[in-house]
C-alpha cells in the first residue's frame, strides 16, 4: 500500500475520496494500491491559491501538503461553473459569498444572481483539477482536469453531498446531485473522471518509470 495524502480541509471533499475508493475499489489495480490518507492528521494549513486556474491551484495545494506532512500528495480544485455568469463563480466557488462563506450562503448567492438573468440558459459544468506530487519539489507533476455537464437549478434539491450539490441537475438522471446516492455520484462526477485519469497515468508510471 501506498500512503498518498489527500491535500484539503474540506471536509466534503475528503468523505468523497474515502467513497470514490470504495466505489471504485476492484477498478483498477494501481487504485487498489493505494490508501487515501486525510491532512486532517497533520493539521496543515490552507495555502493561498493564488494561480488563475484549476489546475495551478490544484498544483499548488498538492505542492503545500506534501511539503508539510513529508508524503506523495494529491491537491484537488474544483468548482462551478456557470455559463449564464460568464463562468462565475469558477476557481472562487468556495467563497463565492466571501471568504467564511458556507455552503449554504454560497448556494443563496448563485439562486439571488441567477434570479438576475430569468432568460439566460441554466447550463453549467463542475470542474476538478487534480494535482499529484511524490514531494514538494517534484518537477514532473501528474495533472488532470475532469468535468461533470449539468444545469443549475432555481432552487435547491436534496440533503445529499455537499457544496452545490442540491442546485446542480444532472439532465440525465432527471435529479439534483444533491437528491443522487453517491455510488451514483461516483460514476460519473468531474472528481471520479478526473481520479479515473489520475489512476491511469499513474498505472504507465509504473511501467514506465522515467
Ligand atoms: P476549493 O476547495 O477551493 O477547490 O473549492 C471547491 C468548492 O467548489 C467547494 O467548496 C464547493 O463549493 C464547490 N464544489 C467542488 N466540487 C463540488 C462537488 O462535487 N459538489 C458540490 N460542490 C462542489
Amino acid at each position: 500500500m501506498t500512503d498518498i495524502v489527500i491535500a484539503t480541509n474540506n471536509e466534503g471533499k475528503m468523505a468523497e475520496f474515502e467513497e470514490m475508493r470504495r466505489v471504485l475499489a476492484g477498478s483498477h489495480p494501481t487504485l487498489d494500491r493505494l490508501r487515501f490518507v486525510s491532512q486532517r492528521c497533520w493539521e496543515v494549513s490552507s495555502p493561498v491559491e493564488d494561480a488563475d486556474s484549476f489546475c495551478g491551484n490544484a498544483l499548488i495545494k498538492a505542492r503545500h501538503t506534501a511539503a508539510l506532512t513529508g508524503h506523495p500528495a494529491i491537491g484537488d480544485d474544483s468548482g462551478l461553473v456557470v455559463d449564464a455568469l460568464d463562468g462565475r463563480p469558477g476557481i472562487f466557488s468556495s467563497r463565492f459569498a466571501g471568504e467564511k462563506a458556507s455552503d449554504a450562503d454560497n448556494n443563496d448567492k448563485l439562486v439571488d444572481e441567477l434570479a438576475k438573468h430569468p432568460d439566460a440558459p441554466r447550463s453549467a459544468r463542475f470542474i476538478c483539477a487534480l494535482a499529484f506530487v511524490r514531494h514538494a519539489e517534484d518537477a514532473k507533476p501528474i495533472v488532470v482536469e475532469g468535468t461533470w455537464e449539468g444545469e443549475v437549478l432555481d432552487a435547491p434539491r436534496g440533503e445529499r453531498g455537499f457544496g452545490y450539490d442540491p442546485l446542480f441537475l444532472s439532465p440525465a438522471h432527471g435529479l439534483s446531485v444533491g437528491e443522487m446516492g453517491p455510488d451514483e455520484k461516483h460514476r460519473i462526477s468531474h472528481r471520479a473522471h478526473a481520479l479515473k485519469q489520475l489512476i491511469e497515468q499513474l498505472a504507465a508510471l509504473d511501467t514506465n518509470p522515467a
